[in-house]
């Protein structure tokens, strides 16, 4: 299998790494949104957020706090974006999960924000039954 983050990982591939242990690595995103714009991952290879073990995303968690901090007190950024893409449609280019975090200024001019959708007769509730469904009788 052919993955850029597990060479980063096993040093086949250069990148900055800010940070590793046993189970995770944080290293600067090659094309930053923002400068300083970090990359945590899991070691062992997971594709997605669905798909990546409860302990290795708790330590990606604990982790990617860890280092939000550091960029809080080193950067000095007004905000920060924590965000996972996942899947094709959502954006996700490298297969081997990780969360980006972005620092944000109030005047980067940099804008996530989409045209918001609204819910009307009825959907709202159609939605929310759906998953309530899927959470409750078949989860
Ligand atoms: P995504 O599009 O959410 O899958 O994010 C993948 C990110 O990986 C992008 O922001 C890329 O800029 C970044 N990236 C790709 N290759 C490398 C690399 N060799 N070193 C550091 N970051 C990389
Ligand atoms: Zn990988």
């Amino acid at each position: 299998m052919n993955c850029i983050f597990c060479d980063i990982i096993n040093k086949k591939a250069n990148a900055e790494i800010l940070y590793e242990n046993e189970r995770v690595a944080a290293f600067l995103d090659i094309r930053p949104v923002n400068y300083g714009h970090t990359l945590i991952i899991p070691k062992a290879h997971s594709e997605n957020f669905l798909s990546v073990s409860e302990e290795n995303l708790l330590e990606l968690i604990r982790i990617t706090k860890m280092i939000s901090g550091a960029i809080y007190k080193s950067l000095n950024p007004d905000g920060l974006n924590i965000v996972t893409n996942n899947g094709i449609a959502a954006g996700q280019s490298i297969f081997h999960f990780h969360f980006h975090i972005i620092p944000r200024y109030k005047d980067d001019a940099i804008n996530f924000k989409p045209n918001l959708k609204s819910y009307n007769n009825g959907t709202m509730r159609e939605f929310a039954d759906k998953i309530r469904t899927e959470i409750f009788t078949k989860g």
